[in-house]
């Protein structure tokens, strides 16, 4: 990985290297743990801008909220400290994730530790290859299956989680594809193992509801609004894996990914097997959005 200097851990900012924690914490045995991914731009003025980073942090309070944790500084002293660690870090541009987790005391499973909180920032370039951004990647119907809404805590992004995405992930990438798809416990497309999934059919957009098992995802309701805008049609419904190989796009969104279009799904080209017109549209969008290409979207950024 690309270290960067400094690492903000409980208030302070320490060397990337001493930014260390028992082997007895908690959240490393469990995985109580909340998280978020973050990224940072150069925008066409010179300027640097992190992308809704209000959002990402709400939803991190949220996922706090969720598992019963309460993170010891107000919303708005992360949203100091993520700034802080960029520019401490001289980065212009780069990823950001913030982390709270249950730390050293106790080891029983419901024992209720300290909340530490870490801010890390470091250059990360595509998450699936500049290649995959430009041409599209290949992915695969994973044999995991997205957590049900009553095993999983979807609307939160918890560390522990993640087994699941991990697993996933690490299947289609042995097998020679980019990215996993997963389904629902009911076989209907979730999302990516770390990305929500949308196709276009004859110039309607779908993408699974929030009732099913996916995140919320940021860039989700970033590129919806984009396309709301741009006047594509928009239908939020479950649909099938053969709806995915019929359909005449696909991509995938998420702070990592960006908006990466998929040209395979299971060895099944589709559409035209590049990415298509509304992909590509929404895409370049969405990436003048994050360079503060677009005025109409300007609050999504914080400059620093
Ligand atoms: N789904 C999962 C499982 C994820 O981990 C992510 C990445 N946070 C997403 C979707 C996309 O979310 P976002 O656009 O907020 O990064």
């Amino acid at each position: 990985m690309n270290k960067a200097d400094k690492i903000w851990l409980d208030g302070k900012l320490v060397n990337w290297d001493d930014a260390k924690v028992h082997v007895l914490t908690h959240a490393l045995h469990y995985g109580v743990g909340v998280f978020e991914g973050i990224r940072a731009y150069k925008t066409s003025d010179g300027r640097s801008a992190v992308f809704r980073l209000r959002e990402h942090l709400q939803r991190l309070y949220d996922s706090a909220h969720v598992v019963l944790m309460e993170i010891p500084y107000p919303i708005e002293r992360l949203q100091e400290a993520c700034i802080e660690t960029l520019k401490v870090n001289r980065q212009p541009e780069g990823y950001i994730r913030p982390l709270a987790f249950y730390g050293y005391g106790n080891l029983g499973v419901g024992a209720v530790n300290p909340v530490q909180v870490t801010i890390a920032t470091w250059p990360w370039g595509a998450y699936l290859s500049e290649e995959g951004l430009k041409k599209g990647i290949r992915a695969k119907v994973s044999s995991f299956t997205r957590m049900h809404v009553n095993v999983n805590m979807v609307r939160a992004k918890i560390s522990g989680q993640y087994v699941n995405s991990f697993l996933a992930n690490r299947e289609a990438v042995m097998s020679g594809y980019d990215e996993a798809i997963l389904l629902d416990t009911e076989g209907y497309v979730a999302e990516g193992s770390g990305e929500n999934l949308y196709i276009v059919k004859n110039g309607t957009l779908f993408t699974p509801s929030l009732s099913s098992p996916v995140l919320a995802g940021i860039t989700r309701d970033s590129v919806l609004k984009i396309a709301k805008d741009q006047g594509v049609p928009i239908v939020e419904q479950k649909f099938t894996r053969d709806t995915m190989y019929l359909a005449d796009e696909l991509f995938m969104t998420g702070t990592a990914a960006e908006l990466t279009p998929v040209r395979e799904v299971d060895n099944r080209r589709v559409g035209s097997g590049q990415p298509g017109p509304v992909t590509k549209k929404l895409q370049e969008t969405f990436f003048r959005t994050v360079h503060g290409e677009e005025q109409r979207y300007r609050e999504w950024l914080t400059y620093y």
